[in-house]
């Protein structure tokens, strides 16, 4: 068990004495049991709360052989390292590892009014693995296991560099793909959203939930088209008109009172695990930054999956000042390179909003530890931390998430060292995170523009 389990045990335990901690750690927390604060009484806050979950990366090839290179193809050809009934760091998920995640949704107490899904279905494998129809087929079949194990859920999702083939390319001006995928997700999108998906694999739709003063819109976006590999682009300076059509969405949001939360694959900023490099190409980072800023008070928060991590990014201002939340989910597939030292445990979370303003009001964060869940042969996904509790912190508003960072920067952070540990969702390993490493993190976390990142290294040095 990691220190961080440990860390919710003890918490948990002191709150609610009458819970047994294992019952806590196993089973999902239900909000409503945690005690009122003294002095909250008289706050009449309501709260909503939504499931995200990215990257499952189906990896239909798996199965357990003794020839350790031929149990995945994603593995490409390198040895699993410990293949086990739920997957392996080397290969994507198994079937059984996506289902024990869904299942865990479908079981747990924990109400959701919704469920965003930041894409990538189909596994890393060579790309004549891979077809149209296959890449079709996995979107399918992951969306008809969500739906089966969870029909009553709204689910918003957004595309995913992988869901289409050959991966990265996704076009400009419609698909067999988009066509096919807008399908798939006919129960959950309006008619009008699946008008503008089917066109350029993106859309916005109200979510309203009873006794709430401002609508909720949902814009999920097509990142993907401003991913550095996809080489459909070229020169055109809005792929699929997606920034005009955008900046319509926003103003028209602000206009009639809406909040909206921004979702899509491939997240704005910089990757912090390596150095001055964005995860889309830097002129569209530019402009979707610039656009987030402008409509601050539109943006109630924003969603992304794509580098398989759980971070934070906060955006800042001109003036450095916080104005925005973004969040990046880690994915279900725990898949690493062969030349990467760390990966990932499976991971998803629950966030917890106002119901009158939609402002992010918490985390939970769960994960499942991979190889204890093949020793037992059972997936037992545990409650891996609550954010306001892990970090103590007030909230996930963008001011809290300033107040954190600040932190982070002090030499021997603990709080920094709870990130990283939960950065790679408890993945097993001795290496921790050096200087230069917390710099990358520090300055990604805190800078999503070229200008303020650049100089926070600069900084730095
Ligand atoms: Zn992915």
């Amino acid at each position: 068990m990691g220190r961080n389990s440990l860390q919710i045990a003890d918490l948990q335990q002191k709150k609610m004495g009458f819970f047994n901690v294992w019952l806590v750690l196993l089973a999902p927390l239900a909000t409503s049991a945690l005690p009122v604060k003294p002095g909250d009484y008289s706050i009449q806050e309501v709260s909503g709360q939504f499931w995200h979950i990215s990257d499952l990366h189906l990896d239909f090839s798996y199965h357990l052989t003794d020839d350790h290179t031929k149990v995945c193809l994603s593995s490409k050809g390198v040895n699993a390292s410990s293949p086990g009934i739920f997957g392996d760091f080397m290969c994507d998920s198994p079937y059984g590892l996506i289902l024990s995640s869904i299942q865990y949704i479908k079981t747990s107490t924990q109400k959701a009014d919704f469920m965003i899904w930041t894409g990538d279905s189909p596994p890393h494998v060579p790309v004549n693995e891979l077809s149209t129809k296959i890449v079709i087929d996995v979107i399918g079949n992951m969306t008809s296991t969500i739906r089966s194990l969870l029909p009553d859920m709204l689910v918003f999702p957004a595309l995913g560099n992988h869901d289409y083939w050959p991966q990265d390319q996704l076009p400009v001006a419609g698909s067999e793909v988009y066509t096919a995928v807008a399908e798939f997700w006919k129960p959950w999108l309006s008619e009008e959203a699946l008008r503008t998906f089917r066109k350029g694999g993106y859309y916005s739709q109200i979510y309203k939930s009873n006794g709430t003063s401002h609508p909720l819109r949902i814009i999920s976006l097509n990142t993907n088209l401003y991913y550095s590999p996809n080489q459909e682009i070229g020169n055109i300076t809005d792929p699929a008109d997606q920034f005009e059509w955008l900046e319509e969405t926003l103003k028209l949001s602000r206009q009639n009172n809406e909040k909206a939360y921004i979702i899509a694959h491939v997240p704005i900023g910089f990757l912090p695990f390596t150095i001055l490099t964005t995860a889309m190409r830097d002129t569209f980072n530019e402009k979707l930054v610039k656009m987030f800023r402008a409509y601050s008070d539109v943006i109630a928060g924003q969603f992304y999956g794509h580098t398989h991590r759980d971070s934070i990014m906060v955006v800042l201002d001109e003036k450095d000042r916080p104005i925005g939340s973004a969040f990046v989910a880690p994915a279900v597939t725990p898949i690493k390179s062969a030349s990467e030292s760390e990966s990932n445990n499976p991971g998803f979370r629950l966030y917890q909003y106002d119901t009158n303003c939609y402002s992010l009001k918490d985390l939970y964060h769960y994960y499942l530890n991979l190889t204890d869940a093949n020793r037992r042969k059972e997936a037992l996904w545990k409650l891996e931390y609550i954010m306001t509790k892990e970090y103590n912190i007030k909230d996930l508003q963008p001011e809290s998430l300033q107040e954190l960072i600040m932190r982070f920067q002090k030499p021997q952070s603990v709080d920094f060292q709870n990130y990283y540990k939960n950065y790679i969702v408890n993945f097993d390993t001795s290496e921790g995170c050096n200087d230069l490493c917390k710099k990358r993190q520090v300055c990604a976390i805190q800078h999503v523009d070229a200008h303020s990142y650049i100089e926070c290294i600069q900084k730095h040095n």
